[in-house]
């Protein structure tokens, strides 16, 4: 077997928060390298335009932004590789990542920056009308849905938000619901009862979409298994999908402390795992905000955390 790369700071992922590690690593002189995983850029490549990152008054597209912070890391020495970490033994100083099932690197540290993947209920309409109508980022995409109808599904904090957020700028906003009633929190569940844009609709599910050119409907299933089961087609111009997320963290689950959900564990304000010289940043690690900017700002405390355990420990 060919001799194992030695790294002192190894980083896993290519969103927001990698690349911010990527800087902040290469400006420390900790020669890191980045593996930048199946979806370069991460998931914000997905979006159309970002428009609440700070310093970007007239907005940037996902893949632009991506592409300059991957610059910026690049401009400071950060080797960036393509490639797939597809195992994981974790070591405090001797953390062993394989990449595409053949070369091994020994990483002195590691940043864990491999995002989460919004769920989708699994039509082939999904992909056919992706970026046609189809979205799991209202923040990301729901102004461009202004003045229009668009449904939401799910029935959990996400979904709401989502919701209410969709019925500043849109002419009507539907949320179906799979079950009779909601799982948000109840001042959620409040905000959008009493909201006369929004209309739930209980007990639906999206089956299917159409339309020419972009999602023009819904098809609607209401009352599944019941007697009054019906099939129903809804004018809409776009669908969100509010039904949560999937942490990509599953490679280090044997290792690390996860939650109930599967997001990986950090310590207080700081980056580290359970693993001392292991850190994680972006959205494995962040049920709650999942947003550009708090992404980048948990890889800089990353590759600070990375920075200040080499030297503590002489390595
Ligand atoms: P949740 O897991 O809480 O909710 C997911 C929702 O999607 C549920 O209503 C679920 O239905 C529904 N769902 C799942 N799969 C399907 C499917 N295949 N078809 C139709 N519906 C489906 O995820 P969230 O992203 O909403 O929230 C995650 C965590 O983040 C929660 O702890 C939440 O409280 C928190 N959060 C808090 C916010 C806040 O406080 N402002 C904002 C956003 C999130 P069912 O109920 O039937 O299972």
């Amino acid at each position: 077997m060919a001799d194992i790369e030695k790294v002192r700071c190894l980083i896993i992922g290519s969103g927001p928060a990698g690349y911010t590690a990527a800087i902040y690593a290469a400006r420390a002189n900790l020669s890191p390298v980045l593996y930048e995983g199946i979806l370069p850029g991460g998931q914000l490549t997905t979006t159309t335009e970002i428009e609440n990152f700070p310093g970007y008054p007239n907005g940037i597209s996902g893949a632009e932004m991506m592409e300059d912070i991957r610059k910026q890391a690049i401009r400071f020495g950060t080797d960036i590789r393509y490639g797939i970490a597809t195992k994981a033994e974790l070591k405090p100083n001797h953390n062993i990542i394989t990449i595409d099932g053949e070369k091994q690197i020994e990483a002195t540290t590691l940043i864990i920056s491999t995002g989460a993947s919004a769920k989708y209920l699994g039509l082939d309409d999904e992909k056919k009308y992706a970026g046609m109508g189809v979205s799991a980022c209202a923040t990301c995409d729901g102004f461009f849905y202004r003045k229009k109808t668009v449904i939401v599904v799910g029935g959990g904090d996400t979904a709401c938000e989502d919701a209410l957020y969709l019925s500043r700028m849109c002419a009507k906003v539907y949320l179906a619901v799979r079950k009779d009633k909601l799982r948000a929190s109840k001042v959620m569940q409040e905000r959008v009862v009493n909201n006369e844009k929004i209309e739930i609709l209980y007990k639906h599910e999206v089956i299917g979409l159409d339309g020419d050119n972009g999602v023009q409907s819904a098809l609607l299933l209401k009352n599944r298994g019941e007697s009054s089961q019906e099939e129903y087609s809804l004018p809409v111009d776009g669908l969100f999908l509010a039904i949560g997320h999937h942490p990509n963290s599953g490679l280090f689950a044997e290792y690390l402390d996860l939650d109930a959900e599967g997001y990986i564990k950090t310590k207080g304000a700081t980056a580290q795992t359970n693993v001392p010289g292991v850190y994680a940043a972006g959205d494995v690690a962040d049920p709650s905000y999942r947003q550009a900017i708090t992404a980048a700002a948990s890889g800089c405390k990353a590759a600070k955390d990375a920075e200040r355990y080499l030297l503590a420990n002489g390595l």
